[in-house]
């Protein structure tokens, strides 16, 4: 079985990791990831969401943290605020700063973010093809209000520097509409049995690489099941500040809303939180089968679970 799972930075990488538990060893995943968080930094290309991924599933992950090095010293980071230079609101730890040298080097040397992922994967082992969405630059943006006046500040301002404290007018992903998948994206989609949309975020990662000019036409015509979890349980998210984002591109803080804005031309299978239950019957009315199954992935097995019951309801879906 071949399967194709879009991913952001956490939500995506612990689902992969339960995913990984839940198939036969050697089943063909491959994993698009989103790109548009990336942020250059102290003239080094950070990539948070392929990162993580590569992280959580090569075992190098700060596991309570859920993003970066495990194990992990700042060092270069307080070398660097003592010459007074920032941002001193972006954790990068000296293990960290390795991989984006690598990246930065190579990338200069003149591949493609695809190849440089790939190598860097080679360390790290992560049991799955890694790609970018796109080896195009892509950047997420969130335009803000602050002091009566309107500006965009990059994703990563936004959500880590502002904590999504102010409203999120609008959500560009800068460059989306000029990008190309990257090598092997949209031939995975076209090979796939079936495609998840793991719990990431639905605006900020999901909605990113499916803003990738192609890669939403060739999930919609793949013919294959296309099945997606929940970020958002009992109306909130689990983790982070979705909401936030959701009411900018004004979706309602809720299991049912966030099926409905992907929409049944994209999603066969939804899965809703046993605390949603309720919003079952409105999922299945926009043509989307639904299911309410508990989506806390609160330990490896709990995530695996949440993995069967994906493929189980593709499966359903297929018949
Ligand atoms: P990010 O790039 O690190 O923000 O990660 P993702 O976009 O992949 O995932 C973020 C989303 O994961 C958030 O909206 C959370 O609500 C969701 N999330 C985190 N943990 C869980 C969980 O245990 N269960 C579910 N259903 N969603 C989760
Ligand atoms: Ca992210």
């Amino acid at each position: 079985m071949r399967i194709v799972v879009l991913a952001g930075g956490i939500g995506g990488a612990r689902f992969l990791r339960g995913l990984q538990q839940a198939v036969p060893e050697g089943t063909d995943i491959t994993v698009i990831g989103n790109t548009g968080d990336d942020i250059h930094l102290f003239g080094l290309k950070v990539c948070p969401d392929l990162d993580t991924v590569m992280y959580t599933l090569g075992g190098g992950i700060n596991e309570e943290q859920g993003w970066g090095r495990s194990e992990e010293s700042f060092r270069v980071k307080e070398e660097l605020a003592a010459y007074g230079v920032g941002p001193e609101w972006f954790g990068l730890g000296d293990r960290d700063f390795a991989t984006h040298i690598v990246r930065t080097q190579m990338l200069a040397a003149g591949y493609p973010l695809s190849a440089v992922t790939e190598a860097l994967c080679e360390r790290w082992q992560p049991g799955v093809r890694l790609l970018p969405m796109s080896d195009d630059r892509v950047e997420t943006h969130v335009a803000v209000e602050t002091d009566g006046e309107r500006k965009a500040v990059h994703f990563q301002e936004y959500w880590v520097r502002l904590r999504a404290s102010v409203p999120a007018l609008a959500v560009v992903p800068v460059g989306a509409e000029q990008a190309k998948p990257a090598p092997g994206v949209l031939e995975a989609i076209a090979r796939a049995d079936v495609i998840l949309f793991p719990p990431s975020n639905p605006v900020v990662s999901i909605g990113t690489i499916l803003a990738v000019p192609g890669i939403r036409e060739a999930i919609a015509d793949a013919g294959v099941p296309v099945v997606g979890l929940s970020p958002i349980i009992g109306d909130a998210p689990v983790r982070g500040m979705a909401d936030k984002v959701l009411a900018a591109v004004g979706v309602e803080s809720n299991a049912a809303a966030v099926a409905e804005h992907y929409g049944a031309g994209l999603l066969d299978g939804w899965l809703v939180d046993t605390v949603d239950e309720a919003a079952v019957a409105r999922v299945e009315a926009e043509g989307i089968r639904c299911r309410a199954v508990p989506l806390l992935m609160t330990d490896l097995d709990a995530s695996a679970r949440m993995a069967r019951a994906a493929l189980e309801l593709a499966e359903e879906v297929r018949a």
